[in-house]
């Protein structure tokens, strides 16, 4: 067999590599914590499970439209508008299987070779990953736990030139829970009013998990940029859903066709009794988001205390999401041995920082989508080896 030499370019993401090597351990009658992995540790709320079901029994078994349901994209319309003020046609929406297709389409969209896309670096590795394999050059932006893992607008703006196709942000951020503050967002926006030329793609996904009373300061406050402008964000991590694999994604005019093409040729649509639960999940009640934000934020506060107190390590106080992403450079340890000393010696599964960028060698990646209970024998056990 001939492989297609494009896929020498196509990486992963290795957070599902911890996740194997955790149950191995586990196959082998070890007990491990894990705080490795990217997902909510609830169920889907109730209601909207029974509205899955109940579309099923009604008969929801057939393809939909491939952009989604109209009545779902309606809904998230809805959302929009009440999440931002956002007038956004219903006809601009794409629900997808999950947040990951619209990195695809987005980056078989702009990259081949001679183009240049800019990324979030430490970020999720599927945007590097993507960007290789459709042959354009990675640009990364550099984010740094100095400044809280924001960036400074003039150095972002500076790295684009005339090749520059798409600017990829993430914001709250994977892996570092980093939230960049809205004023900043304000200035790059801005900056960005000079570069037409430049595509955004905004990955949203972690826009529901922010704490401390902020506000998600969301793409969608600059109508100047929305005839390019992508937003993907969905149901996974909101409403606990990853294993529907529901997503959605607003995209410029422009470009809704060739999407929706790009649907059609590759998963057709997605589950259509799927569709109406993700209807069910927007319209609420969202009661469960404050059940599930308020017990994420005495994780948060019990795992950067405790990660503080313990020497040579420095934990930043994560803006949003469930991850922090704490520098460990002065344990002596780089963050692969550091992750598999915790795994071997503590039986606690957490991410070296190289899993979201080769910058990252002095970091590891916390998630605190565990019990708090869970979060403090794992605590304990690391600082035992320490
Ligand atoms: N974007 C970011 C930043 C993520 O962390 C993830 C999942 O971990 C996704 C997108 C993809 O989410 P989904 O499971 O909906 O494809």
């Amino acid at each position: 067999m001939k492989i297609a030499q494009s896929f020498s370019r196509l990486g992963t993401e290795s957070a599902f590599e911890v996740l194997a090597k955790a149950k191995k351990l586990e196959s082998e009658g070890q007990e491990i914590i894990n705080l490795g992995i990217g997902q909510p540790d609830f169920r889907t709320p109730q209601h909207i499970v029974e509205a899955g079901k109940k579309a099923l029994e009604d008969g929801h078994h057939g393809y939909t439209a491939a952009n989604g349901t109209l009545e779902l994209r309606q809904s998230v319309s809805a959302h929009i508008k009440k999440m931002y003020s956002a007038t956004i046609d219903p006809s601009r929406v794409l629900i997808t299987p999950g947040g990951k297709p619209t990195m695809y389409f987005a980056m078989m969209l702009f990259g081949e070779p001679g183009a240049e896309i800019i990324y979030p670096e430490p970020g999720f590795p599927i945007y590097e990953s993507m960007i290789n394999y459709s042959g354009a050059k990675a640009v990364p932006m550099y984010l740094s736990d100095k400044n809280n893992f924001s960036f400074n607008v003039k150095e972002v703006l500076s790295l684009i030139n005339d090749k520059t196709r798409l600017l990829i942000l993430n914001n709250p951020q994977n892996p570092t829970g980093g939230l960049i503050p809205k004023d900043q967002i304000d200035e790059l926006a801005k900056g960005l009013e000079q570069y037409p030329h430049v595509a955004i793609m905004s990955d949203e996904i972690y826009s529901r998990q922010i704490y401390d009373g902020n506000k998600m300061p969301s793409f969608f406050y600059y109508p100047k940029l929305y005839d390019r402008l992508i937003v993907l964000d969905g149901w996974s991590k909101t409403y606990a859903m990853t294993g529907w694999r529901l997503g959605w994604s607003v995209w410029p005019e422009q470009l809704i066709e060739l999407v929706t093409r790009m649907a059609i040729n590759s998963y057709s649509c997605v589950s259509a009794a799927n569709q109406v639960a993700a209807i069910a999940a927007l319209d609420g009640p969202h009661d469960f988001l404050e059940d599930m934000m308020s017990k994420f934020n005495k994780r948060r506060k019990l795992i950067v205390e405790g990660l503080n107190s313990m020497d040579g390590i420095k934990c930043n106080n994560p803006g949003g999401a469930f991850y922090v992403f704490p520098n460990i450079s002065e344990t002596g340890l780089t963050g692969a041995q550091f992750a598999d000393k915790c795994l071997y010696e503590a039986g606690v599964a957490i991410v070296p920082g190289t899993s979201f960028g080769k910058s990252a060698n002095d970091f590891v990646r916390f998630s605190f989508a565990n019990s708090y209970e869970n979060i403090e024998k794992a605590l304990e056990k690391i600082k035992n080896i320490l």
